[in-house]
């Protein structure tokens, strides 16, 4: 076994191979350094674990292919044609042409984020947003944090440290990536006190387990599952009503952070921040981008008391958010003030498009191709990104049965520049028009015209 491990190249010898020193002086000797130590580093465990050793050229292969990766940008543009409008590993909502020049604007220099323009004094960062989040949400005062799980956590914190917490069974849920309400609670140093039944919970149930350590009743969106048949979950505006009765706060976890109606759109009812606010939460909790259709952020709109409480405290600190998210975010609900929410938003103009103007691109992408073996069919368009549970919307796709086997097909499409992200079923590979941006639709001609030709 050490004869093996003698016989690997050192990292001097490895450098001085001719694609290593252009690599090296195409980046940098430190990085490229980096990269020989870690790929001969992986080969001596594999020649520990009994493998043979691997060859120079095999190395160095490797070497060039590691250094391409971790030396390159990351994350990539992907295209996506999997019609999962809200696709959690693709990085949920694409932003707006509004919010990109926006977050573009100020990432690059110095921006007012805490300063007074007027006065030239300490300002607020969250003074702006705030404001634009009351407009939209009908909410005194809003605060953004860096997603929607630690907007709870602060939340629960600020509020229920070394108290009690009730929760409906059917609702102390685990929404995705190992993100469980009751874990989220535990974190917080709360107590959860389940109520009601996995199927039925009744207002009743929370005030008869109210104690004196009881600081929140805590109403979670079921987002991701559905419960159908036999059930029953309590209303906000009873729950908001008991709190108050008894000196407790009503927070509310809606997960997607819906503005508009997605019954306009065929779709069924998730639950809208503005009603949240005005059927009394205390504190509303959504995610800046599932249905919102902005940036990756947590936010929590209420009462300004309580959001001043949030603010105030220590963990505000630790999850709050820079300034290019607050551009693209603050471009995002603009949008919404200014109505054109569905034109302008991709999220939305996506769940907008009638299937008929889906359907035409599929047919032209069809004729683009020149594809005869290829079928333009009706298919289902998924929300994902734990919302709208098996709710689909009507679309139609584009599906190309290619010669090569369909895993080996759509990894060369993984592989084209930008990758286009497609789904496998029955052997075909279907392409959903509704989640390609309009301006992608010829890199994704192309990269399938690449694949097709191998
Ligand atoms: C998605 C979701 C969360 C987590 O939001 P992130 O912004 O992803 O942290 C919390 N609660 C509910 C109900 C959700 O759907």
């Amino acid at each position: 076994m050490s004869t093996n491990l003698r016989s690997l190249p050192s990292v001097e010898r490895l450098l001085s191979a001719t694609r290593v020193r252009e690599l090296a002086e195409a980046h940098s000797h430190d990085a490229v350094t980096g990269v020989v130590r870690r790929v001969l580093e992986s080969a001596r465990e594999k020649v520990k674990a009994g493998e043979a050793p691997p060859t120079i050229d095999a190395l160095i292969d490797a070497i060039v292919e590691r250094a391409s990766r971790t030396l390159a940008h990351w994350p990539r543009r992907v295209t996506n044609a999997t019609g999962v409008v809200l696709h959690t590993n693709l990085g949920r909502a694409p932003l707006s042409k509004a919010a990109v020049e926006a977050a573009m604007a100020v990432a690059g220099g110095y921006t007012d984020l805490e300063m007074d323009l007027a006065t030239g004094r300490r300002g607020s960062r969250m003074a702006h947003i705030s404001e634009l989040l009351s407009q939209t949400t009908g909410a005194e005062a809003g605060l953004v944090v860096n997603n929607n799980a630690a907007a709870l956590l602060l939340g629960l914190t600020a509020y229920a440290q070394g108290r009690e917490v009730i929760v409906s069974r059917g609702e102390a849920v685990e929404i995705g990536g190992g993100f469980r309400i009751p874990d989220v609670l535990q974190q917080s140093g709360a107590t959860l006190v389940e109520v009601g039944t996995t199927n039925r919970t009744y207002v009743g149930d929370y005030e008869t387990a109210i104690t004196e350590r009881t600081s929140v009743l805590l109403k979670v969106h079921q987002s991701n599952f559905a419960i159908r048949g036999f059930t029953h979950t309590a209303d906000l505006e009873a729950l908001a009503r008991l709190a108050k009765d008894r000196g407790l706060v009503v927070f509310h976890d809606l997960g997607s952070g819906a503005l508009l109606d997605t019954t306009a759109y065929g779709l069924p009812k998730e639950p809208m921040v503005q009603e949240s606010v005005s059927q009394g939460a205390d504190l509303a909790f959504f995610s800046g981008d599932k249905l919102l259709g902005g940036p990756q952020a947590g936010i929590a709109v209420g009462r300004r008391a309580h959001v001043d409480t949030l603010a105030r405290h220590p963990l505000a600190r630790a999850v709050r958010v820079e300034k290019v998210t607050l551009a693209a975010l603050s471009a995002t609900l603009l949008s919404y003030v200014r109505g054109t929410a569905t034109s302008e938003l991709p999220v939305w103009r996506m769940i907008s498009m009638p299937a008929a103007e889906v359907r035409k691109r599929a047919e032209r992408w069809k004729s683009d191709l020149g594809l005869a073996h290829a079928e333009v069919r009706e298919s289902k368009s998924t929300i994902g990104g734990g919302s709208l549970p098996d709710e689909t919307l009507p679309t139609y796709v584009l599906a190309v049965r290619p010669e090569v086997p369909p895993e080996r097909f759509i990894a060369r499409l993984r592989s084209a520049d930008p990758p286009v992200i497609a789904r496998i079923e029955a052997d075909e590979i279907l392409f959903d028009p509704r989640t390609v941006l309009v301006e992608e639709d010829p890199l994704l001609i192309e990269a399938v015209r690449a694949a097709l030709t191998g």
